[in-house]
């Protein structure tokens, strides 16, 4: 995680679970950590967290689904740390559990606005900063194993997914002659409080036993994903959608 020293990430959704625990993890890699999310108490906590290690960060309050805030958080980074190097597009929603024919437009709305087109809008302005700086970067966006197969009464959640991993893949392509890349991750299950305060709690037990490790992911082990996608040692690797699912997916 050499390379990760002095780079300048930004990750949205960092208030909380998996954007959290990168949040820490990159700063004790020695990256400079820009922490992008909605929650200004979740915010104000991974700065705890970071600071507690010695480690250096910022907050900015944004909301992904907006493009105005998606532009600010850009130039906050760059205000504050001079440039962009990575950027972790981690936040997001579950949606709720219904089955299509009864599934609320309203629910349906804002999940792809957050999940879906956040994604985009982030996505933007930070490879418009990336080009600004001559080009170079990595990004990785947060998809799910619900990006791949069929996640029975989440439909707001499996369309927004599906097409993170098909944004993900177009973005690597267009980009890869600049030296930039692309990656998304598919988690499966992870002990998060959106996971296990959420509306995935009914199907924790019956997840738990299909899993092929018959266990939760934890968020250090997804966060590993994604500052191991960032940094140079996945030099190779773009529009992959990288499952940590513990086997779930190849079953
Ligand atoms: P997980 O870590 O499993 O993705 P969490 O619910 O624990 O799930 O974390 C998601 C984070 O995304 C929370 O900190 C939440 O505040 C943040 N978030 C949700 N919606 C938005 C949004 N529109 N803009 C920015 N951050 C958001």
């Amino acid at each position: 995680m050499e390379s990760l020293k002095e780079k300048v990430v930004i990750i949205t959704g960092a208030g909380s679970g998996i954007g959290q625990a990168a949040a820490v993890q990159f700063a004790a890699a020695g990256s400079k950590v820009v922490v992008a999310d909605f929650s200004e108490k979740g915010g104000a906590e991974t700065l705890q967290l970071i600071s507690d290690a010695g480690g250096e960060a910022v907050f900015v309050k944004t909301d992904v689904s907006d493009s105005a805030s998606v532009q600010a958080m850009v130039a906050k980074a760059v205000e504050t740390y001079g440039r962009l190097d990575c950027a972790f597009n981690n936040a997001g929603v579950g949606g709720v559990s219904a089955p299509l024919h009864e599934y609320d437009e309203k629910v349906y709305d804002h999940t792809v606005a957050v999940d879906q087109k956040g994604v985009f809008l982030c996505m933007k302005y930070e490879l418009q900063q990336f080009l600004k700086q001559g080009g170079k970067g990595s990004i990785v966006n947060m998809a799910s194993t619900a990006g791949l197969d069929a996640t029975p009464n989440m439909v707001a959640y499996s369309a927004s997914k599906h097409a993170v991993v098909g944004m993900t893949k177009t973005a690597a392509i267009e980009y890869a002659e600049k030296g930039i890349r692309v990656n998304a991750i598919c988690p499966g299950a992870i002990e998060t409080p959106g996971l296990t305060q959420g509306e995935f709690a009914q199907f924790l037990d019956q997840y738990r036993a299909n899993q092929p490790m018959k266990r939760f992911g934890t968020p250090q082990e997804v966060a590993n994903a994604a500052l191991w996608l960032c940094s140079d040692a996945a030099s190779l690797i773009t529009g992959v959608p990288l499952p940590t699912d513990g086997g779930l997916t190849a079953k």
